[in-house]
């Protein structure tokens, strides 16, 4: 399925991992489930993130750390940053209810509260140009996706799948191709993207030489390998990642 022409690779970086102190700036509701908040402090300079689905660890502590240690030691979870500044970093979180640490912060947590970031501390960055696209993922995977997206040059062709509750869940993504929207309503998460992954067959591959990104509820994960194999992808050119994992908190996805 390579195309000398098209050919890319994902290439492995570390980077230095640091732990900045920062704050909670601003929130904005995009969605009914979903928000942005702007974290900001001087911390944040030099702050970077090569590839677009790296993650970092948000430690939400009481109040301002004395050490890394006592950072380290409050509970954590991981976050894809969206966007960021020299003393800014904007980061979306599905509030998925009340359950949990991140989601009731990202959703109720007064302004001017203070949060930790560690990371990221390795970053996969897509080399070349992929000859076709494939982003499919829930809520926890649209900033990864928006990433990414910003990066399709236009003309390429491209297929972007997100699943969220209903049409009032839906969220402005810019890309160069239209979002297929898939409305789970009151089925189990991720069950809309498994009925779209089994049922893509051989034809509907987007074009020679893909990257496939596919990142939601852990259950995604045979599914979207059960995918690539059909297609004929490289494991090594795609990310097929679970997310979260229903039942059980501060999942660890297997990296
Ligand atoms: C590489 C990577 C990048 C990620 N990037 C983002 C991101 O940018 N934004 C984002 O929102 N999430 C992101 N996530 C997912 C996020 O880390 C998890 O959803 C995390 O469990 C949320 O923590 P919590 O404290 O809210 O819930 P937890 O305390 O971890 O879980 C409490 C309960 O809520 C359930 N739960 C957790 N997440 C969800 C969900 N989305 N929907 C329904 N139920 C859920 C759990 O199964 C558990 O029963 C990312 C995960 C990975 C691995």
């Amino acid at each position: 399925m390579t195309d000398v022409k098209s050919a890319f690779s994902i290439e492995r970086r570390g980077l230095d991992l640091r732990f900045r102190s920062v704050t909670l700036a601003d929130r904005e509701w995009l969605a009914p489930n979903y928000v942005r908040v702007r974290l900001e402090g001087a911390d944040l300079a030099g702050f970077d993130s090569p590839g677009a689905d790296d993650h970092m660890r948000l430690f939400f502590a009481d109040g301002p750390a004395e050490s890394v240690e006592e950072l380290r030691a409050s509970p954590s979870r991981e976050y894809t940053p969206l966007a960021w500044g020299q003393d800014w970093l904007d980061v979306e979180f599905a509030v998925h209810g009340d359950a949990g640490v991140g989601a009731p912060w990202a959703a109720s947590a007064p302004l001017g509260s203070f949060v930790g970031v560690g990371g990221p501390r390795g970053s996969a960055v897509i080399t070349g140009d992929p000859g076709a696209w494939l982003l499919v993922g829930d809520e926890t995977a649209i900033p990864a996706i928006r990433r990414f997206a910003a990066s399709i040059p236009s003309g390429t062709p491209a297929r972007i799948a997100i699943e969220v509750v209903s049409s009032e869940h839906e969220v402005a993504i810019d890309a160069p191709v239209a979002v297929e929207w898939l409305h789970r309503g009151d089925a189990p998460a991720g069950s809309a993207l498994i009925a779209f992954l089994d049922g893509l067959g051989e034809a509907d591959a987007p074009g020679e030489d893909p990257f496939c990104f596919i990142a939601a509820e852990q259950a995604i994960v045979k599914p979207g390998r059960a995918l690539l194999e059909r297609w004929g992808v490289d494991t090594a050119k795609a990310v097929v990642k679970g997310y979260w994992k229903r039942g059980e908190a501060e999942y660890h996805a297997p990296h």
